[in-house]
């Protein structure tokens, strides 16, 4: 006769959004989730912060004292949803240290450290899982670290914050301006009432860091992330790119780049950048998310879907929630941190691009001239170039716009380029600098 496998016990620190929802779904799938774990799922509590308010769920579940829940001998899986770095940070070291396994969705926890909550899992011999924490039920997480375990990531290119690609979509369907699409987005729920983490783009610097130390074997935090946000972005911006058949968009950039003395590196960033139509990205409108992953053998893949959200989220953690408790019963451990390869962070200087530059110039014969021997100078190629009239409403040509569209070249070269430009007599000013990625040099 055969016993009766031992349950599973979890407990969930954070009833909000995503927590409310993982509880959901472990209390609606259970006879599923028994079948696929091999042992009854059990949640033993729940972490909040006020314990008396009316959350539909037995009192009895609820605690707010987190030390002794993650400390209990029936909980055998911590997860962490509460959001803030502390105490989640060490709600999830005291759990590892009594030996519970743990998933978070924590990326601010998870981009700001070292690979603390990593090697603390090593040492007690835990998983530690996060999928959840870039592009919310996106997997991503999963296919790099695993599926392509084989294979090398040369780049990841993501829209990875729907917020800002609400707003940026906005911009571009309708007209709207920044602050308008932005008021927008916040009337419908899509940005927070301080939006500062989304339209500045830390929390896509955050997302890029957990993506590039995976990707790269290297340990990248959030500081490492070179970041320019959205709200420099105007309506004639997106004119300019409509006219290069291209979009906006806030992209977050994982590369390998190699140095002009062969050094590898890596190169994490974030921006708002011009894509063009046909690109995969170009696409992916409203708060939806997306991941390209480009692999030496793989080719390009791309992931798409709902980035955030209290269900979609809860999908990638329930997922993280099976795949450790599968471990606990069958034996065995999810797969460990690598960072062996540990390449240096690029500086910006030394990342290659392309660029789209627009200037007000004095309208008269030689500025082309002076304007293209500037970019020369500097050794940034010119791709494409366009000089136009500027006209005011009264139809009468009041100056002139000169756009160029370069061929790959350094940021470095490219800022040294600008700095010359502005100091022409002919160039008024340089109205709009952006980066064009997804294409060939
Ligand atoms: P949320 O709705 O604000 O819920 C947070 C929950 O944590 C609340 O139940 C709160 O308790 C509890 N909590 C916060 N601080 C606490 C503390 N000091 N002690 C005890 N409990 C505490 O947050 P969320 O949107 O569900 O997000 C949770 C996590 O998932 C965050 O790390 C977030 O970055 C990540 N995430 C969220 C999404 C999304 O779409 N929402 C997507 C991807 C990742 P009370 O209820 O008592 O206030």
């Amino acid at each position: 006769m055969t016993s009766d496998p031992k349950p599973v016990g979890v407990a969930v620190l954070g009833y909000g959004n995503v927590g409310s929802e993982v509880v959901r779904i472990i209390e609606s799938s259970a006879a599923d989730l028994t079948a696929r774990i091999g042992a009854p799922l059990v949640l033993r509590g729940i972490g909040v912060r006020r314990v008396n308010a009316n959350r539909g769920v037995p009192i009895e579940l609820l605690t707010d004292d987190i030390d002794e829940l993650v400390t209990r001998d029936d909980v055998d899986i911590v997860v962490e949803l509460m959001g803030p770095v502390e105490p989640s940070r060490k709600a999830i070291l005291s759990a590892i240290e009594h030996g519970k396994s743990v998933v978070t969705a924590n990326k601010a926890l998870l981009a700001g450290s070292t690979g603390e909550l990593a090697r603390a899992a090593e040492r007690a011999h835990v998983d530690l899982y996060f999928e959840a924490s870039v592009a919310g039920a996106i997997p991503v997480i999963r296919p790099l670290t695993q599926s392509l375990a084989g294979d090398s990531v040369l780049r990841v290119i993501g829209i990875v914050n729907g917020t800002t690609n609400y707003i940026l979509s906005e911009m571009e369907t309708t007209g709207a301006d920044y602050a308008s699409a932005l008021a927008d987005a916040s009337t419908l729920g899509y940005a927070e009432a301080d939006p500062t983490a989304d339209v500045d783009g830390y929390d896509a610097a955050s997302k890029a860091a957990i993506l590039a130390s995976i990707a790269f074997h290297t340990t990248v935090t959030a500081d490492d992330v070179y970041r320019e946000g959205i709200t420099a972005i105007t309506t004639e911006d997106f004119a300019s790119a409509q006219a290069l058949n291209c979009t906006i968009k806030l992209l977050a950039l994982c590369e390998r780049i190699v140095d002009e003395d062969g050094r590898e590196m890596v190169s994490a960033r974030v921006y708002p950048a011009l894509v063009p139509a046909a690109h995969p990205l170009a696409t992916v409108g409203g708060a939806f998310n997306a991941v390209v992953v480009e692999a030496e053998a793989a080719g390009r893949l791309m992931f798409y879907g709902q980035g955030a959200g209290g269900a979609p989220t809860a999908s990638a953690v329930t997922g993280d929630i099976v795949m450790a408790a599968r471990n606990r019963v069958q034996g065995g451990r999810g797969p460990r941190e690598s960072k062996y390869a540990q390449l240096p962070i690029a500086p910006i200087g030394k990342v290659s691009t392309r660029y789209y530059v627009s200037m007000d110039v004095a309208d008269r014969s030689g500025v082309l001239s002076a304007v293209a021997a500037e970019f020369a100078n500097h050794g940034v190629s010119i791709a494409e170039v366009r000089q136009e009239g500027v006209v005011a409403d009264s139809g009468e040509r009041v100056g002139a716009r000169i756009v160029v569209v370069t061929h790959r070249a350094t940021e470095a070269a490219l800022a040294d380029t600008i700095t010359a430009l502005e100091e022409l007599d002919v160039v008024a000013n340089v109205a709009s600098v952006l980066r064009l990625e997804g294409t060939d040099p």
